[in-house]
């Protein structure tokens, strides 16, 4: 299979939102009038942000969730996606499943893929997203004000834990290991929320690199300071169960410093 047959099996479908899609030099969009576009890339790179051998269908599903979490950290409407990738090879299981997974995501949330590039090399991939956001109202980093309250979705540390557990740090029961590799393989984008956000909030951003790093660059942008509440803070049982079996530590740094969150983490008036 050459790098055109590639593209044509895999990568290519009719695009419902695109004046043209894959196939020519270039795709070509149209946003609505009044809205601004929301650009957002994350570079997924094999043995660094995720192990080689994990299963593809997983890949394709998370690989465009971090992205897709982006934008929905800004307030905006998913629409149009971009992959350049390296592989390591031509393996047709594996660029199924891959694409079966992404795929998945994608009709979710009615996002067509317009284009990309594909080369050989080390498994490398890379979304590009486009987004719509009404113009002026995207939420920004820079936006927070004195006396807002912090809120997160969801709830923090159990992808964390997963990793945690992969590493020989922690030990798991059945249904939190369950519960904790699907936070890690399948995050969930908050897009819904986000969108819902721009009535509400004034600032957020998505937890991708741990609750303290990506809460401190809102405090950072807006030059505020913030206090947590350690209790405060939303997670599974199997989080608070670290606690008490000693592992406090792990627990706190999972849900502070964990990562791999994709929750949005935003703030907002107390009323
Ligand atoms: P060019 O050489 O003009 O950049 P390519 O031969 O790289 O074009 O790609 C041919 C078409 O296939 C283009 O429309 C490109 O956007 C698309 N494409 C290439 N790789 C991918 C991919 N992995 N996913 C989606 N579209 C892709
Ligand atoms: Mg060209």
């Amino acid at each position: 299979m050459n790098e055109f047959e590639l593209i044509a099996k895999y990568f290519t479908r009719p695009a419902k939102h695109a004046v043209l899609g894959v196939g020519d030099d270039c795709a070509l969009l149209a946003p609505r009038a009044g809205y601004e576009l929301a650009v957002t890339t994350d570079m997924l790179v094999a043995d660094r942000h995720f192990f080689a051998d994990t299963d593809p269908y997983r890949l394709g599903h998370k690989s465009l969730a971090v992205n897709l979490s982006d934008i929905a950290a800004m307030g905006a409407t998913p629409r149009w996606a971009l992959l350049a990738c390296a592989l390591p090879e031509a393996d047709e299981d594996w660029l199924k499943s891959f694409a079966r997974g992404m795929y998945a995501l994608a009709d979710r949330y009615d996002v067509d893929l317009v284009g990309g590039d594909t080369t050989r090399g080390p498994l490398t991939l890379c979304f590009t997203l486009l987004g719509e956001v009404p113009a002026g109202r995207a939420l920004r980093r820079s936006g927070a004000q004195a006396g807002d309250d912090i809120w997160v979705s969801g709830e923090l540390g159990s992808a964390a834990l997963a990793l945690a557990q992969l590493r020989g740090e922690a030990i798991l029961a059945h249904d939190e290991a369950q519960h904790c590799h699907r936070a890690l393989h399948m995050p969930e984008p908050r897009v819904a929320l986000g969108q819902r956000l721009l009535e509400h909030a004034h600032a957020a951003i998505d937890v991708s690199d741990g609750l303290v790093g990506d809460l401190g660059h809102i405090l950072e942008c807006s030059g505020l300071g913030a206090t947590i509440e350690l209790k405060a803070l939303p997670r599974h049982p199997s989080l608070t169960a670290r606690f008490a079996i000693g592992d406090r530590d792990l627990a706190l740094k999972c849900m502070l410093a964990g990562g791999d969150d994709y929750e949005l983490c935003f703030t907002a008036a107390a009323s």
